[in-house]
């Protein structure tokens, strides 16, 4: 059974999406079968591989509400092993139109069911609330990340955040585990990235990501190309460090990766992929 991983922090900007993608497209390099849901209105999972939703075509919104079938919505990328289910500017309207609904709540869940045994991980890239979508994929997840943005004010909101996290777990999804937070935008040159790094691990404790997802300007250009980092270039920093996020993810999960520790875009031809189940 796949496992769905929600990628939220309801602060705006902080690399949620850019994380979605580039996780979801390393893993997928690390031969894991890969679905990336974009679950946030602005579309920006989709647009950022490539993938656009055509006036009249069905997307995530129809799938929640059970006007589409999954096969109507999953889209190819230029991996093999990664696809998409794109959203739509109707899933903005959702919050408000589910309202009355029973069980609003539990509709993605309910949607992505079928699709658990179709792949090894699920990724949700979540919109910028904690609002009714947000709440949807939590209660879809398995497992929740959260990205952090390296800056002063990293810290505001996360002890808010946690805390639903935390409420959700208690009363409504057992099953959700919080697997990490990822710092994101870290400048390894600046004395505040690097206090900003030891608060936020002081708060994540041992979930903290090992990994920091530097500020790289290539990962910023790379969506306007409709291109993941490891299309648009494989071998820049910000891409070594999406392989070395996936590298932690997958040893999280039992996975033997301690061969992996030295892996990166320029010497993956010397590795033959076998990771086993
Ligand atoms: P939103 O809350 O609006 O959905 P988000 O949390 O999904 O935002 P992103 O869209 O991933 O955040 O990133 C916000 C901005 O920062 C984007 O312009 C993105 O290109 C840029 N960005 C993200 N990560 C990095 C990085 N590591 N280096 C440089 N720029 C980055
Ligand atoms: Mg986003």
């Amino acid at each position: 059974m796949g496992e769905i991983i929600a990628i939220a922090n309801q602060k705006g900007g902080v690399g949620k999406t850019t994380t979605s993608i580039n996780l979801a497209y390393a893993l997928a390099h690390l031969d894991q079968e890969v679905l990336l849901i974009d679950f946030d209105p602005q579309g920006n999972a989709g647009s950022g591989l490539g993938i656009t939703v055509a006036e009249g075509e069905k997307s995530v919104y129809h799938l929640l509400t059970k006007n589409a079938t999954f096969e109507e919505v999953i889209k190819q990328t230029s991996n093999e092993m990664l696809d998409v289910i794109p959203t739509c500017k109707h899933l903005a309207g959702a919050e408000v139109e589910l309202v009355n609904v029973r069980g609003r709540e539990n509709m993605l869940k309910e949607a992505l069911a079928p699709l658990r045994k179709m792949y090894k991980y699920i990724i949700i890239d979540c919109p910028p609330s904690l609002g009714l979508l947000t709440l949807n994929a939590l209660m879809a997840a398995d497992s929740v990340i959260t990205p952090v943005q390296c800056e002063f004010y990293a810290m505001e909101g996360l002890a808010h955040f946690m805390g639903t996290i935390h409420k959700i777990k208690q009363f409504l999804n057992s099953n959700l585990k919080l697997d990490g937070g990822v710092l994101t935008m870290y400048d390894n040159r600046m004395n505040l990235s690097r206090q900003v790094f030891a608060e936020v691990s002081r708060f994540f404790g041992e979930k903290i990501y090992k990994t920091p997802i530097p500020r790289n300007i290539r990962l910023a250009e790379a969506p306007s190309f409709g291109q993941s980092i490891f299309d648009y270039e494989p071998a820049c920093r910000g891409a070594n460090a999406y392989i070395q996020l996936a590298i932690e993810f997958m040893a999280r999960r039992g996975a033997n990766m301690e061969e992996y520790a030295g892996y990166n875009m320029q010497n993956a031809e010397a590795y033959n992929y076998d990771f086993g189940g």
